[in-house]
Parts: structure tokens; C-alpha cells; sequence
């Protein structure tokens, strides 16, 4: 006999970063729950339940909503390459690493791109649109609303309305924004949106929800190529997600079942309290990094409430400082990306994450290690700044 393979004993960790984020114990229940066939009736009438749950989530009657199978960035390439044929012209903003990845993905499906540029942090302004929208002439314009690698918010319905009178079509990220923060398909008119289960939706990584509008259908019924990707064609994805139940590609069941049951925690809690939990949390953190005197990475009248990217203070050691947060609290945050690797620390609120015993602990273990670091505040400072937001009503 050999020794026994090591059992899975994956540690219990705050998960804190910019997603996966903390995951509710009835969405892991539920993805433990009997598999079925990804063409049993019980499974057929689940993925029509689950496309209700994700327009009332998306604020849309679009009939394309559905889940790809695959991450964020899958539901990305679903969006760009349905969308786009080889030789069109698209425009994408780039202020953080996800606008750039748009960028790459349109470039690989053959569009002719225009990027767009604005500082990390910056959001855009319809002005920073109409010189590239009168030149490019686009059939498709790119902004991610929630940029998870610098916190900023971007606001939409005025480039949607500059991008719909240029003649485009928008197409938005919202893999961080989903189930945080307020998102209107249909009152924004945004042609395709795409996000993913691990952020705000607070499931396990491995579904992109994505919703087309009709012109959007429409413009990809009319093409005169093949969709470039055989697994995220939506046009065949349509016939198992409509009446006809085509088989295409074999459903993650398990999955669904949690995405389902996330839904549906999120529309039982309400929208509008979700998103107010959310953006008390954030407060709440907000105030408490002020007392420690930490910085907002990104100008405070648009940061995310969901992703909180701070200046790491002079003098503390980026890596070190993580890693003790997770050793010795089991708490898990980001570093920084691109412009912002080793200067900035990303804190996530999302979801199920977006919780005081989260902010409250997260600053009582910020207040160790800086205070371990040399850096100067009043002790329990932060933690009585949150309080102070809680307790305001
Ligand atoms: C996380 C993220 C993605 C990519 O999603 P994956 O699930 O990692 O593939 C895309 N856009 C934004 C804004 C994100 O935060």
C-alpha cells in the first residue's frame, strides 16, 4: 500500500480581493445537489428560470440573455466576436487592464480597432468619445463600467446616447458591476453586456451571464461570415437556450444550480437593498482607510463601491503585508495590476463579501500590520470611523 493521495482541505479564507469573492453557503449547497442531464426537463425548465432571473438582474426584456459557459473573459469574446466581422470597425476605452483586453480580443476577431485612452483611474467623458467616434465611424464601441484593476466607475446613458446617435452599437463590461450596483440594459440601451459569476454575484468562477439586444441579434443574423469561435456562436447557442433545445455544447448543471440559487439571493434581498448594502460597506471601509490614512487610488466621486483600490502607504512591503493578512487573519486582497503592480492594494466588497464583519476585521488587522510597520494613527481609530457609518442612519 502507498501512502494515502492528501486529502482537499482547501483553508476557510475572507475573500477580499478583486473576486472570486466570499460565496454564500447555499450556493455551495446548491451546487452539491444531484446532477441531471443538461437536457432533463427538470434542467430545460431550470435554465428558463435562471434567463428570468438574469434579465430582472440586467433590467431587460432582451430574449438573448443567457449564461455562457466559461468565465468573464469568455463572455467578453462571446460579446466581440458575434458582433464582429472581419474588416469592422470598433472602438474601445482603455483607462485599466480590461479595456486593454477588449482591445486584444477585438483585435484576434479581425476588427479594426481604435483604442481610446485615459490615465489609470480617469473614467471617460462623452468628449473623450466624439473625435474617435466621428473618425472610426464604429460598429461597435467598448467600456468596461466597473474597471476591477482601478476601481473606477464609469457612468454610461450619456455615451450611450453619443455612440447610438454615431450609429454604434455599445457593448459594456460588467463583470464587477453585476448584482453591486445599479445596471440598466434596456433604459441605458446598451446592445451587449457581459459578466461573470465570481465577482458581485458571489458564485464559484466558471459562468459569464450575457445579454444581446435585438439590434444586436439582429446585426449578427445579418453577417455575412461565420462566427469565428464554434463554442460561443450564439446563434447556434440560441437553439439550446430557445424551444428548440438543440443540444451544442454539455451545460455545467452544477454550476447553473449555483448561479441560480445566487440569483436568487440577490433578488430576494431586492435590488435596491443590495446595492445600498453595497455602498454602505464601501462607506463604512472608506472611513475607516481615511482614519489609517490610506488614499483612494481613484478620485472619490467615482470610485467603486465594490472595489476599493488605495494607495499601499510609504514604507510598507506590498507583498509582506498580504501575506500576513492571509496567514495570520485569512484574509485574502489584491495587489495592483499593470501601472498600479506594487503601488496599490485592491479591496473587494463584493456580493456576499460586502459585509461589516468583513470591514470591521479588515481594518482591525490593517491596524496590526501598520502599526507593525511603523505607520503612525490613532489606535482604534478605523474601526470607530466604520462604527461611525453604521451607526448614522
Ligand atoms: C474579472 C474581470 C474580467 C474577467 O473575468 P474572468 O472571470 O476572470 O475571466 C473582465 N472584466 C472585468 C471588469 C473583470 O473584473
Amino acid at each position: 500500500m502507498s501512502d494515502a493521495l492528501p486529502e482537499l482541505n482547501p483553508p476557510l479564507r475572507t475573500l477580499m480581493g478583486p473576486g472570486p469573492s466570499d460565496i454564500h453557503p447555499r450556493v455551495l449547497e446548491a451546487m452539491a445537489k444531484p446532477t441531471v442531464g443538461h437536457l432533463d426537463p427538470y434542467y430545460l425548465q431550470l435554465m428558463d428560470r435562471m434567463q428570468d432571473l438574469l434579465r430582472q438582474l440586467f433590467r431587460t426584456k432582451n430574449e438573448m440573455t443567457m449564461a455562457i459557459s466559461a468565465t468573464g473573459s469568455a463572455g467578453m469574446e462571446t460579446c466581440v466576436v458575434n458582433l464582429i466581422e472581419p474588416g469592422d470597425s470598433m472602438v474601445v476605452c482603455i483607462n485599466g487592464v480590461f479595456g486593454m483586453r477588449m482591445a486584444d480580443v477585438a483585435e484576434r476577431a479581425g476588427a479594426v480597432v481604435t483604442r481610446v485612452e485615459k490615465p489609470w483611474g480617469e473614467i471617460f467623458s462623452p468628449e473623450d468619445l466624439k473625435g474617435a467616434l466621428a473618425e472610426a465611424k464604429p460598429k461597435v464601441v467598448g467600456i468596461v463600467m466597473a474597471e476591477t484593476s482601478t476601481g473606477a466607475s464609469q457612468p454610461l446613458p450619456e455615451i450611450s446616447n453619443l455612440v447610438h446617435d454615431a450609429g454604434g452599437m455599445l457593448l459594456v463590461d460588467a463583470v464587477t458591476s453585476l448584482g453591486g450596483m445599479l445596471v440598466e440594459v434596456d433604459a441605458w440601451n446598451i446592445d451587449a453586456i457581459y459578466s461573470g459569476t465570481q465577482k458581485c454575484l458571489s458564485c464559484p468562477p466558471g459562468l459569464s451571464p450575457v445579454s444581446l439586444s435585438n439590434r444586436a441579434v439582429e446585426s449578427i443574423l445579418a453577417r455575412k461570415t461565420k462566427v469565428q469561435s464554434w463554442y460561443l456562436d450564439t446563434t447556434m447557442l440560441a437553439n439550446y437556450w430557445g424551444t428548440d433545445r438543440v443540444y451544442h455544447h454539455t451545460a455545467p448543471i452544477n454550476m447553473t444550480y449555483g448561479l441560480y440559487e445566487a440569483l436568487r439571493l440577490i433578488l430576494d434581498e431586492g435590488l435596491d437593498a443590495c446595492f445600498a448594502r453595497h455602498q454602505k460597506n464601501h462607506e463604512a471601509l472608506k472611513a475607516g482607510l481615511a482614519a489609517l490614512g490610506m488614499e483612494y487610488a481613484v478620485e472619490l466621486s467615482h470610485s467603486l463601491p465594490m472595489l476599493n483600490a488605495v494607495r499601499i502607504p510609504e514604507g510598507v512591503d506590498d507583498a509582506a503585508t498580504r501575506r500576513a493578512l492571509l496567514d495570520r487573519f485569512g484574509i485574502e486582497i489584491g495587489g495592483g495590476l499593470g501601472a498600479f503592480a506594487g503601488k496599490v492594494w485592491r479591496i473587494g466588497l463584493m456580493g456576499h463579501a460586502s459585509r461589516q464583519n468583513n470591514v470591521l476585521l479588515l481594518l482591525s488587522a490593517l491596524e496590526q500590520l501598520l502599526g507593525d510597520a511603523g505607520i503612525s494613527f490613532d489606535a482604534g481609530a478605523s474601526v470607530a470611523a466604520a462604527n461611525g457609518i453604521y451607526a448614522a442612519r
